[in-house]
């Protein structure tokens, strides 16, 4: 089943049943709280906290996601994407608990005749909070499902808040077991790479006043309506009724798989470093297309930096697999004629969007070309003196001279089998920072105060990709 076909029989099972259709929200939705619309609830927030009247009791939905909290996993486990697609039905104070399990395991089990997925009931485990037997029982008579595949979870993994304070509320998520060749047997809480997360159903029922971690926070009292939001994952789903082994394999992604390793002569599934390559190119082509579509231009700070860092590391993952040539404007469009489908806007932004990102190629070439030598020298010097850690003097020199971001060296160096000095790094920039400050001070009064301007590109220049990651949160 094609993802647009797993795409239009949820929206359809939802729309039948009485819940308005909405369309995705823009990635950059209005929320100071967030980078990136990171769930489908996002848009609906002011719903679930009571501050606007829903005009619906019930939604559907399929909104685009990003997490840059998941960079890391991209291409490593089998089901983090930057950018992915939740699936989502929402209950306004209408239906609650019974309601949400009920429509969903209609959905997954009902047979493809029935317009449904179906999966074979027997491999889907579920997870509710600690405690909460209300949902242990929902399920048993619901679904039919015996307590052994019914398994307790901590808050970390069922109870869904922000991260800030906002809406929150348990969860119980379902799983599909994808069999003994993929893991030890045990159910979620024992590996979740061979029992796959497909779904969360989240019971919002309560406002969080401060939340200091994702399991740690205090509840100021209960919300108005109790509601339901749930997220099913378009691309897990995807690739597990597709028959492939991750989600970078499915119908909406392969293609640029196919078209990176046409491009580097390598072969996919030959070679697992390699592979992680392919799919990160994958992903972050992917990504960067859907947030150039939305409007993100490359930048040093906040959103324009996290573009800049997932198209500048598709075109050096490139550059691993062997390809020195201009990747983006190979793979972009190739990523577009299947992303159109869906959006049909990318095809009419696309020449605004293939012009921003050949002039992004430019400039990291630039980039590159000025310090990769400047960088070899300095690792052979490292590891010539026997010690495997690059210098914070080493690492500043290649930012303020040749602009490479600190997460490139760190990227770099870990290639080359070192680590960083970053707290020397950072103390060698907190210092510039002080002496653009008392430059800026002294110059205070004189026309040509450039200082200043240094000081702000330093504060905002080669940012932390932490730092922002801090902005968004997710449910584990
Ligand atoms: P995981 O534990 O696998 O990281 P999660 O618990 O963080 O997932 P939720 O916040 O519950 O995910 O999001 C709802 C659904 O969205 C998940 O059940 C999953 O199907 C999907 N999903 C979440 N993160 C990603 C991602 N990075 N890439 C693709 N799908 C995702
Ligand atoms: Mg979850
Ligand atoms: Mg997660
Ligand atoms: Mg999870």
């Amino acid at each position: 089943m094609d993802t647009a076909e797993i795409r239009r029989r949820f929206v359809d099972h939802f729309e039948r049943n009485g819940h308005q259709v909405v369309p995705s929200a823009s990635l950059l939705l209005d929320d100071p709280t967030l980078l990136f619309v990171n769930a489908g609830m996002v848009p609906f927030k002011p719903y679930f906290l009571g501050q606007e009247t829903a005009p619906y009791q019930r939604a559907v939905s399929v909104q685009k996601c990003v997490r840059t909290l998941d960079i890391e996993e991209v291409g490593k486990t089998t089901r983090h994407g930057t950018f992915f697609q939740m699936c989502g039905n929402f209950s306004f104070g209408d239906y609650f608990k019974p309601g949400a399990i009920e429509f969903a395991w209609t959905l997954i089990t009902s047979s493809v005749a029935d317009g449904g997925y179906g999966f074979d009931p027997e491999k889907i485990w579920v997870t509710v909070l600690h405690g909460d037997e209300e949902t242990k029982r929902l399920w048993q008579e619901i679904a039919g499902l015996p307590l052994e595949r019914i398994q307790e979870r901590g808050k970390l993994d069922n109870y869904w808040n922000m991260g800030v304070p906002g809406p929150g509320g348990p969860c119980s998520e379902i799983y599909f077991d994808r069999g003994p060749e993929f893991g030890a047997e045990g159910g979620p809480e024992a590996d979740e790479d061979r029992y796959l997360e497909i779904w969360n159903l989240v019971f919002m029922q309560e406002s969080l006043a401060t939340v200091r971690a994702k399991d740690d926070f205090d509840v100021e009292g209960p919300l108005p309506a109790k509601n339901i939001d749930t997220g099913m994952g378009l691309e897990r789903v995807a690739f597990l009724l597709q028959g492939k082994n991750n989600m970078y394999e499915i119908d909406e992604m392969f293609p640029v798989i196919e078209k990176a390793a046409e491009l580097t002569g390598r072969t996919y599934g030959a070679d697992a470093a390699d592979d992680v390559r392919f799919r990160v190119v994958a992903d972050h082509v992917r990504s960067g297309l859907m947030l150039m579509g939305d409007g993100v231009t490359p930048g040093n700070d906040g959103r324009g930096y996290v573009l800049r860092r997932l198209l500048r590391r598709a075109i050096r993952s490139m550059r691993l697999l062997g390809y020195e040539g201009r990747a983006l404007e190979q793979l972009l469009p190739v990523s577009l004629a299947k992303m159109e489908l869906g959006y049909p806007d990318l095809r009419k932004d696309w020449q605004r969007i293939s012009q921003v990102a050949s002039a992004e190629e430019t400039a990291f070439r630039k980039t590159l070309a000025a310090g990769t030598q400047l960088f070899d020298n300095a690792a052979e010097e490292t590891k010539s003196s026997g010690a495997t850690v690059l210098s914070g003097n080493q690492a500043f020199a290649l930012h303020d001279t040749y602009g490479f971001p600190i997460d490139l060296t760190l990227e770099m160096a870990s290639e080359a089998g070192l680590t960083v000095d970053e707290a020397g790094f950072r103390s060698l920039m907190a210092e510039q920072r002080q002496r653009a400050k008392a430059d800026a001070k002294a110059k205070k009064g004189q026309h040509a105060d450039t200082g200043v301007y240094r000081e702000i590109l330093d504060a905002n220049g080669p940012t932390d990709w932490l730092a922002y990651e801090t902005l968004e949160t997710e449910s584990r």
